[in-house]
């Protein structure tokens, strides 16, 4: 399907495939395996000037926008999710700043990021908080010109390698999730460290760390936004950054379908290619209109946030629920083309099927994104 790049995007797009081609596939398998951080790879985008996409221009970026992230983000995930989410996570850790920072915030923090000097993270998610947010128990104390945090984070992306964490905990308990506040802490800060790094099925080549937070005190000028805001930003943040989960998922079903397509041309039974059985012809077919369907959803979603349109919470969580559900299913489908190949490591597809899952669980299981459209199909049926 045509999308009518400009000669920026298709700049971008051809930087990124060649990050992607000539540098992340090379060590993809390497790095899953043995859940290596890929800090040199993150020195060819910071070179490739590809972190100043995340940041708009007036903050000494080249970009900002939503529909330019997706172009990037398809090409980087069509050869490794895990890899890319270095550059991904940083855009998710970095939105409550452009979202809901004050100008010196901003000033100070986005340039760092745009030059890829420093990584971001957004540390949400605790042991008794997924998808139930409002139930966070880490808390922050106002003391003079301070907050004090207390509490264990869970599941960061990008945790331990980042340096600049957006962090949320409770300023109020007593008024549920109208008492939460974010934060940026920096990785020196004392009282914050690091717990322990998990063992994934996917994504491996991302860190996923747990965060503690011990009588860590940082500068009352490091709220974003004013106290009790927290779960707002959160929120403003997610509309915007699940048409990057989208991308993800539509770069990883393109990179197992042109792995599948490729092979079932090559593959020879009963003394002829597997593509010309109609059973696998259909699936290939499947697999391509629903991979062109699910783009056509985050492109059209991130032009409307890009435009500025107020309310895109439906299309977000459509996006986001519907390109993973897409690439669960393509990875899968993939993986049976390929037959007995497909589930040995010497190929890709096998991976690219443990990447895709967590697509479905982060920012927001399906489950919920699906519950957020149908709250608003409901309002708007009233
Ligand atoms: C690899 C990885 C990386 C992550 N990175 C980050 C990160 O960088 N920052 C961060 O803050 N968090 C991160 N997370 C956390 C992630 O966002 C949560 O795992 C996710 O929101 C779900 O929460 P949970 O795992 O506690 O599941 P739960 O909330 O316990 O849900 C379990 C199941 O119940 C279902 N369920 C729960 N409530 C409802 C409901 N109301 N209606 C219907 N079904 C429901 C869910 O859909 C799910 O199927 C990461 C998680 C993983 C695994």
């Amino acid at each position: 399907m045509e999308y009518f790049l400009t000669e920026d995007q298709l700049e971008m797009k051809e930087i990124a495939r060649r990050i992607a081609e000539e540098k992340m596939r090379p060590v993809s398998e390497k790095y899953d395996e043995e859940a290596h951080f890929p800090w040199d790879i993150v020195e060819v985008m910071r070179q490739a000037d590809l972190f100043a996409i995340l940041i708009p221009e007036e903050y000494d970026g080249i970009s900002g926008k939503v529909v330019d992230l997706a172009i990037v983000t398809e090409e980087l995930c069509a050869v490794d999710v895990g890899i890319a989410l270095a550059f991904g996570v940083t855009g998710l850790g970095m939105y409550p700043i452009l979202i809901g920072g004050s100008e010196e915030q901003k000033r100070k923090y986005l340039p760092q990021i745009a030059s890829g000097e420093r990584l971001a993270a957004f540390a949400l998610t605790e042991a008794n908080a997924g998808s139930d947010a409002g139930a966070i128990e880490t808390t922050a104390r106002r003391d003079g010109d301070h907050y004090v945090i207390n509490g264990t984070k869970q599941w960061i992306s990008n945790g331990g390698e980042a340096e600049i964490y957006t962090v949320f905990a409770m300023t109020d308990r007593a008024k549920g999730a109208r008492g939460a506040s974010c934060f940026i802490v920096e990785k020196d800060t004392p009282g914050f460290s690091f717990g322990k790094k998990e063992n994934k099925m996917g994504i491996r080549a991302n860190s996923t760390r747990e965060l503690i937070f011990e009588d860590c005190r940082i500068p009352a000028e490091n709220i974003i936004g004013r106290e009790g805001t927290g779960f707002i930003t959160a929120m403003k943040v997610f509309d915007k950054s699940r048409p990057m989960v989208g991308a993800q998922a539509v770069g990883v079903a393109r990179g197992a379908f042109e792995t599948a397509i490729r092979y079932s041309q090559q593959r020879q039974q009963f003394g002829k290619p597997i593509s010309s059985f109609q059973a696998v012809q259909f699936m290939l077919a499947d697999m391509a209109t629903q991979i062109e369907a699910a783009r056509a959803l985050v492109m059209q979603t991130a032009r409307m946030v890009d435009a500025g349109i107020k309310g895109y919470a439906k299309e977000s969580a459509m996006c986001k629920y519907y390109a993973s559900d897409v690439a669960m299913k393509v990875t899968v489908d993939a993986v049976q083309i390929l037959g007995g190949y497909g589930y040995m490591k010497e190929y890709p597809v096998e991976k690219m099927m443990r990447d895709a899952k967590i697509l479905q669980i982060y920012e927001g299981t399906n489950q919920i994104q699906r519950g957020i459209v149908a709250n608003a199909l409901l309002k708007e049926y009233y």
